[in-house]
């Protein structure tokens, strides 16, 4: 008899849990409140246009990634993707040219360095936390860290 596992929560992480549980064998019912899947990650719809609940952008399709090791672990091929170039495209308001974030570091340095001079400082220390969250990232820790007493 294969054991029974309950996931309340179908957004990204309840789903993935469910997946990977049932790819191991269990019995896996999943409970979610909302009429659709995907909590933050889903989309909506009003008056005829489709809205993004939260998330936007995927992160960890490439090799080594996580969601490749989980599509990987499911046996399963990651879905179709492209990399998104402007990642992202930012209007400030009363703006009209969007601040682009490029892919290539170059050209977001130089893009950063047009609209806001003299702040390459602040950029810097933030690439430095970037770095340390990569490699934490990279250890596939456990979240939150458990205590310790
Ligand atoms: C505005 C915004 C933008 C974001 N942009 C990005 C992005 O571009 N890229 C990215 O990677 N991440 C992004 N994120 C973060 C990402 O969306 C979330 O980290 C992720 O979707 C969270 O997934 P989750 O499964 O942990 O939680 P949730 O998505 O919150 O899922 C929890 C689910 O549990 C259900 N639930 C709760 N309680 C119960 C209950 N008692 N019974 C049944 N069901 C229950 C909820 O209805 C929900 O569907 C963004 C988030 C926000 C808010």
């Amino acid at each position: 008899m294969a054991k029974r596992v309950v996931v309340i929560g179908g957004g990204i992480g309840g789903l993935t849990t469910a997946a990977l549980l049932a790819q191991r064998g269990y019995r896996v019912q999943l409970f979610e409140q909302a009429a659709q899947l995907g909590g933050c990650a889903s989309t909506f719809q009003r008056r005829g246009f489709t809205f993004d609940v939260g998330a936007t952008q995927v992160a960890g399709l490439e090799p080594g990634g996580i969601h490749a090791e989980i599509f990987a672990a499911l046996q399963l091929p990651p879905p179709p993707a492209t990399p998104c170039d402007p990642a992202c495209a930012v209007y400030l308001p009363g703006e009209t040219t969007p601040i682009n974030v490029w892919r290539s570091r170059d050209r977001w340095q130089l893009e950063r360095q047009r609209h806001f001079p003299h702040s390459e400082r602040f950029w810097q220390g933030l690439e430095q936390l970037f770095a340390i969250s990569w490699r934490f990232q990279q250890r596939q820790p456990i979240l939150p860290p458990p205590q310790r007493f």
